[in-house]
């Protein structure tokens, strides 16, 4: 990184992205300029013209329908009315899709991101719920409008916490009380539940038909926990538009975080001091996501500990150690290699800044393991703890070669904003280093977890769909999951 280069981006840098709109204050989000300037490499993507008109023209939509807008307010007041059977009217101009939080910070990213794509592919207009804590995270993306929910919005945040799968107002519910929806009048509003425990009614919510009637509702309201993008695409009337806008198809969650999610001040702070102090003057920084899922006791787990280092060692990830010397043999290549570690347990990363410390390395890399917090728990409710994993996901992003832990929404983020092929560690199973420990991702993209297998047509279950469509594949990590490549 060169500082020169950061001076110069006062307001200059962001009309190198073509991706981002022009007109924001740029020191209330220096994320939004900088962060160019500390991706290394070159594994940006370049945006197609079609998605950046589309996402032009969103940023109109979005500004005319936003909160307190005329066409809001006429929104919100025929929610009000709730009265089923009246006709929403078309010349409102504005439908919407809201999104509810839920789930840890990885799972929350995937699921806004794609329904952001929703809303393009549907001209709605996303809102969010705030969560817990989502304005102090993310800065607003769209210009000149703000893109979460007002306070006084008719739902508030316990209704959306209280909604659940068998919510009476959801989709999926409407279809199990045999409601005929090609007879029945549209809804003001509809809950849609697309999240891990979902079930076959739910969703219908990716068939064409069911997208027929939903197109009428004004409100959606999504409550949804994936990357439910590859499942998009297995939809016909999506896949023209989304061949356009995405030409490369491993790139879609890249471009779509890159143009949506933008840290706050207060965590690109704790992203650039910790880069410019631990990482920045490293030749090669690799990063390791770790990520285990079995709790307490026990953690840190020598079968973890071992899986990652027999991935690195059999990948050739990270430099060599030469046991019982006390000094390398070889000459001394003066390069420097820092390992960022994250994991809520320091466990591991004491182990690997340990084997670095007692053994010289085969080559002479000097090598430096860092790790920036170590949180015990996942503590969603817990202000901080959120801050600083958006900043840890966000370095790993800026890594040169990264390895995660399979199953972790929290790497896939990390890999997609950074546009990196991580290694996955495969989740052990019984406590047992898996072997091989792992593999190298086929593309960048994030898995989701819980793809539809019902036939739209004949309405049943059970239909494998993956292998079927283009570009989508089933995933490294999980294998019923779905993944663009
Ligand atoms: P997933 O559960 O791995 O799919 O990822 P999520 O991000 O959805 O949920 C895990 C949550 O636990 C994160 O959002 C963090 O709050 C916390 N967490 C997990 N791993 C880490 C880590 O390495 N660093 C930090 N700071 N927090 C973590």
């Amino acid at each position: 990184l060169k500082k020169a280069m950061l001076e110069e981006s006062d307001g200059i840098e962001v009309g190198k992205d073509k991706l981002l709109p022009t007109g924001f204050d740029d020191k209330s989000c220096l994320s939004r300029y900088q962060s160019l300037l500390y991706h290394r490499g070159s594994t940006r993507r370049t945006p197609s013209p079609h998605l950046i008109s589309k996402l032009r023209s969103y940023e109109a939509r979005h500004k005319r329908c936003s909160p307190y807008t005329d066409s809001y307010n006429k929104t919100v007041n025929y929610l009000l009315q709730q009265s089923e059977g009246e006709v929403y009217s078309s010349t409102f101009n504005c439908k919407y899709v809201v999104w509810i939080s839920m789930n840890g910070l990885g799972n929350q990213m995937l699921s806004m991101a794609s329904t952001f794509l929703y809303a393009l592919l549907t001209d709605r207009v996303l809102l969010l719920d705030r969560g817990v804590d989502i304005p102090d995270l993310f800065c607003e993306p769209f210009p000149e409008a703000s893109w979460f929910l007002p306070s006084d919005f008719p739902f508030t945040s316990d209704d959306f916490n209280s909604f659940n799968q068998r919510s009476d107002k959801s989709y999926g519910n409407l279809l199990r009380s045999n409601v005929n929806t090609t007879t029945s009048a549209p809804r003001p509003y509809m809950h849609l539940y697309l999240a891990y425990d979902y079930d076959d009614a739910d969703k219908r919510f990716f068939c064409d038909e069911d997208q027929t009637y939903l197109h009428n509702i004004p409100w959606l309201l999504m409550k949804s926990d994936g990357y439910y993008v590859p499942s998009l695409f297995s939809m016909p009337s999506f896949q023209q538009d989304l061949q356009t806008f995405f030409p490369e198809k491993d790139a879609i969650f890249h471009l779509l975080s890159r143009y949506l999610f933008h840290p706050t001040n207060s965590v690109w702070g704790l992203v650039t001091r910790y880069y410019d102090a631990y990482l920045s003057k490293a030749d090669v920084i690799t990063g390791i996501q770790v990520r285990v899922f079995d709790g307490e006791p026990g953690n840190p787990f020598k079968h973890v500990m071992d899986q990652i280092l027999n991935c690195t060692k059999r990948e050739n990830i990270l430099p060599q150690i030469k046991e019982n010397h006390y000094q390398s043999t070889s000459n001394l290549k003066n390069i420097t290699v820092a390992v960022l570690m994250t994991s809520l347990s320091s466990g591991y990363y004491e182990q690997m800044r340990e084997m670095y410390l007692q053994n010289p390395t085969t080559a002479g890399e000097a090598v430096g393991v860092f790790q920036p917090s170590h949180e015990e728990f996942q503590q969603t409710e817990k202000h901080s703890h959120n801050q600083k994993a958006l900043a840890e996901i966000y370095l790993l992003s800026l890594t040169d070669k990264l390895v995660t832990s399979g199953w972790s929404t929290f790497g896939y983020v990390a890999q997609g904003i950074g546009g990196l092929k991580p290694w996955i560690l495969y989740r052990p199973e019984n406590r047992v280093a898996p072997e091989p420990p792992c593999e190298r991702a086929k593309s960048m993209e994030p898995c989701y977890h819980g793809p539809p297998a019902n036939d739209c047509k004949l309405r049943i279950g059970g239909v494998e769909k993956g292998a079927l469509v283009p570009h989508v594949s089933h995933c490294e990590d999980v294998s019923w999951g779905l993944k663009l490549v």
